[in-house]
């Protein structure tokens, strides 16, 4: 790595430990966003926070090169238990360096790697300040809402917020964790909910009534044997799955009742070619097997849809859903990202993601090749005592700083 990077050490830990402080759940990430839309303020570039609380900095060259966009989330997942920090002697939201290591929780998923490129901003910012011509746009943006895997940051920032300032990306670099790795692609899940009815009555007389419970049993079984094993693969993308996750049985245990509601909340993983109505459709022929052979069975099948508010106030329905996205490797600026990568010594293996990210809707949506690369531990990812190694994230802001110029073909040689 050139030494020229580890200068930014200090400032990077100081904001990376601002950032935590703010304690950035999803629907709460004002503290992180106000971080950027300062550095962009400081930088005098053009930026905007947008209804959603999106942050988008923008740096708009000449015509006739790309419009690259780096991307990543804002919010983080909750402590879960404070047995499991306190035992490391850390709190989650209290950030501490320790041999090397910045701790708390989302230093890896994903506050890096929203950081990160940031500062790689700012070096394309220096250079064409320095005199260097930009061809094309270079754009960061940092979205809220992701961990609830509706994408509802990533939904606003590509549905809305990109086309008022007719911005086109021509490629997308994510920076969630992935060991120095390129992740090019990703399984899909979506969470379907099966309804299962029946007709409520005094449960010391059960045969009153229809039970719910004893009506999704076929219907839960199928799911857990049946369904999942027609499971398909992948090359690249992996295996399918599917299991259920929750369960929820009205009028339930307060009362005496024969329950008449049986609500089966299904997470479906699955691979291309397969879509998101495909998953549906194969426990709807299902219900209409049952429904054919009792006139007493009654269910429907959905996809999970909910309401989410940005820490700004705006609400959106969004669906509980990360479709699966495959990029195409061929792609010249997944070429050039691993060709910058080794030209200044790192190691970037290919690969591909087995949690859900905002390249669904990047890639899955909109068909933008995207790919996701960092040097931080993706196992690390929502676990007690979540830690990063600082000089491997100053090797992440050269290795975004070395991708953006090997893309504009800016010099990279003359930082430092
Ligand atoms: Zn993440």
């Amino acid at each position: 790595m050139k030494d020229y990077f580890n200068q930014f050490k200090d400032e990077w830990v100081e904001k990376m430990s601002r950032a935590i402080s703010s304690m950035p759940l999803s629907e709460q990430e004002k503290g992180v966003a106000d971080i950027f839309v300062e550095g962009f303020e400081e930088l005098g570039v053009e930026h905007y926070r947008d209804k959603a609380g999106n942050v988008i900095g923008i740096l708009r060259g000449e015509e006739g090169g790309p419009t690259i966009m780096t991307n990543g989330h804002m919010d983080v997942v909750p402590a879960g238990n404070m047995d499991a920090w306190h035992a490391l002697d850390l709190e989650p939201f209290t950030p501490v360096v320790r041999d090397g290591k910045l701790y708390g929780r989302g230093t890896v998923d994903m506050l890096q790697g929203v950081m990160c490129p940031f500062f790689a901003f700012r070096e394309i910012k220096k250079l064409v300040d320095n005199g260097a011509k930009l061809k094309g746009n270079l754009v960061f943006t940092a979205v809220v809402n992701e961990e609830p895997a509706e994408s509802m940051g990533a939904l606003y920032l590509c549905d809305t917020t990109l086309q008022e300032l007719n911005i086109k990306p021509d490629f997308v670099i994510l920076g969630e964790p992935t060991n120095g790795y390129v992740l090019t692609a990703q399984r899909g899940k979506v969470e379907i909910v099966v309804d299962v009815y029946g007709k409520v009555a005094h449960s010391s007389a059960p045969w009153q009534g229809i039970s719910a419970v004893e009506k999704a049993r076929p219907v839960m079984d199928a799911i857990i044997n049946n369904m999942y094993k027609k499971r398909m693969t992948h090359d690249v993308l992996g295996f399918s799955a599917m299991t259920i996750t929750d369960i929820e049985v009205t009028p339930g245990r307060m009362y005496s009742c024969v329950p008449d509601h049986c609500s089966i909340t299904v997470d479906r993983r699955y691979v291309l070619p397969t879509t998101i109505e495909e998953t549906i459709q194969e426990i709807q022929d299902f219900l209409d097997f049952l429904s054919a052979n009792d006139p007493d069975f009654k269910a429907e099948v959905h996809q999970r849809i909910n309401t989410r508010t940005g820490y700004t106030g705006y609400a959106m329905e969004v669906a509980k859903q990360h479709p699966a996205w495959l990029t195409d490797t061929s792609c010249e600026y997944v070429k050039k990202t691993f060709d910058a990568l080794r030209k200044i010594g790192q190691d970037p293996k290919e690969g591909c993601f087995v949690a859900g990210t905002d390249g669904s809707i990047t890639m899955g949506k909109y068909g933008i090749p995207t790919v996701s690369y960092s040097m931080a531990d993706g196992n690390m990812a929502h676990q007690p005592g979540e830690f990063c190694v600082i000089d491997d994230e100053m090797k992440e802001i050269e290795g975004y700083t070395a991708i953006l110029c090997d893309i504009f073909g800016l010099d990279f040689d003359s930082i430092g």
